[in-house]
């Protein structure tokens, strides 16, 4: 038998079969309570719970003494014997509270000194509990996160080993790969002057895997991307990456909604409906304005342009003459539910998205539109809104005309404050959902460049011979994402397999041969020696883990993250390093007024900045 070491058994795990035994237990001092000069409890705390400890007058003075000095968050040994309770002092709420130990020893294994903040204090800044994320980490919240988080993980290994797939590790320590984001570099004391990226991804490595005959490729992975950050965002952050060899986007669904659904029944007990229902990327942008709709509640948006196309309300007309769309949606109850103050911030909900305003009418009795932009519209108009929208007396209309792209995202962004003012989401829900057929490239509207909807990888469906060149955003692509609840939890693609297609595609998105043989010369030739045809998946498993907790930060699931800022508060990452230190490794470091910077950024300890995503 193995050695118990300073413990018995676990503050958390005595129940009333151990009275009588004797026990030792070890842990933190949760609390003093002094109960007269003949009796004092100590709770005393572990990761698997509390138990209370009574040191009474079956022990010293001396002993009693040191007991009821002994301060909060000290690690400490008691040997004792286990007893139960008296019947009005059994405390319900707690897992031991039937039984307390009964002191015969007592050893200080490590003093502490006055915690920053007390372990029950509710109002504690982020920046506090990150500068002493250990003494954080021991509230029960965060304990019970982390250990979701390697049930998680857990079942995701288990469930892809079934399947055939093999983990397999790809390099840190690599070459920018082309995931969208900027990179962190690492400058190489070896090779001055030339630096080393973190990876964004393994993208380029798991397909060099499917050439090398590895068809069945996972790795939880770290991924690095120096990205402005958000609630739902970590400079370095944890996937779920897998690749697989002659499969296409059915195979791909298949298995990682299987994976997916094991993972979720070992957290929660329960797995979700199968199969994961379908949506392509435009019914989606249509009926939710967004690739990411919380399909947990209704509310959907309609395009009404055909409708008001002739109105006598120029701002629809007009619109649609344009060649733009007009999208309304009718809000339940949002007649009496919303004052003209209510409406005017949906309105700016909308304007943040890029609409130009957020026209609004009620319904009334019978279903005729009332105030707002009513005035402007015929009853056959307004009862043919009415219908479109399927909205009822007590509603409010409300609508967005401009372009495609930004009625949707506008009247979208609405729909979801409107989900959050009207209290429409079930929070318990885990709503899963497969977006598919995206498009294969975003253009930005200022610059009318190209980029990759998903990564330069990605294989596409061509209508014609020559699609991709003439008219490369009409171009459907084979990238397809999981969303769950209004969040993006992975996305991933069939990808391109042959030289030719991907230089075709680098090349549309304007990299000169040049180019393409700097940066990809080696995917490209890989392709060359036999590539089998191949897709993947990749899933966010912070986000993943963050919603299986019922969290809105991935913070909160993560062990030791990084604040808005990207620091690392209780390290004080980053920092500046010697000089000689730089000089080795090649670096010249520009101050932070000539890079641009405010003089804190970097400063982590000092800025003290807020850590709200
Ligand atoms: N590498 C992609 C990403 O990180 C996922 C994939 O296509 O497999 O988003």
């Amino acid at each position: 038998m193995t050695s118990q070491g300073l413990r018995t058994h676990t503050c958390g795990e005595l129940r009333a079969s151990a009275v009588g035994a004797a026990v030792a237990v070890s842990g933190w001092v949760d609390h003093v309570r002094e109960m007269g000069a003949a009796l004092v409890f100590v709770d005393l705390r572990d990761r698997y719970g509390i138990i209370q400890v009574a040191f009474d007058d079956s022990v010293s003075d001396a002993l009693r003494a040191e007991a009821r000095g002994l301060k909060p968050e000290s690690v400490i040994h008691v040997g004792g014997s286990v007893r139960a309770r008296p019947e009005g002092q059994v405390n319900c709420e707690r897992a031991t509270g039937e039984v307390e130990v009964l002191a015969e020893s007592l050893e200080v294994l490590s003093a502490a000194a006055t915690p920053p903040f007390e372990q029950v204090a509710e109002k504690v800044s982020d920046e506090l509990r990150l500068t002493y994320r250990y003494l954080d980490l021991r509230r029960a919240g965060p304990t019970r996160a982390l250990k979701l988080r390697h049930d998680v993980l857990l079942a995701l290994r288990k469930s892809l080993d079934a399947g055939g797939f093999t983990e397999i590790e790809t390099p840190i320590l690599t070459k920018a790969t082309p995931e969208g984001a900027r990179d962190y570099l690492v400058p190489s004391r070896v090779h001055p002057g030339k630096l080393y990226a973190l990876p964004q991804s393994p993208q380029i490595f798991k397909q060099i895997l499917m050439v090398a005959g590895q068809d069945k490729y996972f790795q939880i992975c770290r991924c690095f991307r120096d990205e402005d950050l958000r609630a739902d965002r970590q400079p370095e952050f944890t996937q779920l990456d897998l690749e697989m060899s002659f499969a296409d986007e059915e195979v791909v669904l298949a298995v990682v909604s299987e994976v997916i659904a094991q993972a979720v029944a070992a957290a929660r007990g329960e797995a979700p409906a199968m199969p994961m229902p379908r949506m392509t990327w435009h019914d989606a942008m249509a009926r939710y304005g967004s690739d990411k709709p919380d399909t947990r509640f209704g509310v959907e948006l309609s395009d009404v342009s055909a409708l008001v196309k002739d109105s006598e309300f120029g701002v629809f007309k007009n619109c649609v003459a344009g060649g733009g769309v007009v999208r309304m949606l009718a809000a339940p109850g949002g007649s009496s539910a919303f004052s003209r103050k209510d409406i005017a911030s949906l309105e700016g909900v909308a304007k943040e998205y890029g609409a130009k305003g957020l026209a609004w009418m009620k319904v009334g009795d019978g279903g005729v539109l009332e105030s707002g932009s009513s005035k402007f519209l015929s009853e056959t108009e307004a009862a043919a809104l009415v219908a479109a929208t399927g909205a009822a007396p007590g509603d409010l209309l409300l609508a967005v005309a401009d372009s495609f792209g930004t009625s949707a995202a506008a009247l979208g962004a609405v729909r979801l404050e409107l989900g959050r003012r009207l209290d429409l989401v079930d929070r318990d829900r885990l709503d899963f959902l497969w977006v598919t057929e995206f498009p294969l490239f975003d253009r930005d509207e200022e610059t009318g460049a190209l980029s990759s909807a998903h990564h330069p990888f990605t294989a596409f469906e061509e209508q014609r011979p020559g699609q991709l060149e003439d008219d490369p955003t009409s171009v459907t692509s084979r990238a397809y994402d999981l969303v769950v609840n209004g969040i993006e939890l992975g996305s991933g693609s069939v990808r391109i397999h042959d030289s030719d297609t991907q230089q075709r595609l680098f090349r549309t998105l304007g990299l000169s041969d040049a180019e393409i043989e700097d940066k990809f010369g080696f995917v490209i030739s890989a392709f060359r020696y036999g590539a089998p045809p191949h897709a993947g998946f990749a899933v966010g498993l912070d986000r993943f883990v963050m919603v299986l907790a019922g969290e809105d930060s991935i913070r909160e699931v993560i062990a030791f993250p990084k604040t808005a800022q990207a620091a690392d508060l209780m390290v004080g990452a980053p920092s500046r390093v010697p000089a000689a230190q730089l000089a080795e490794a090649g670096v010249a470091v520009l101050e932070p007024a000539a890079a641009g910077k405010p003089a804190t950024a970097g400063e982590p300890a000092a800025a003290g900045g807020s850590t709200d995503g």
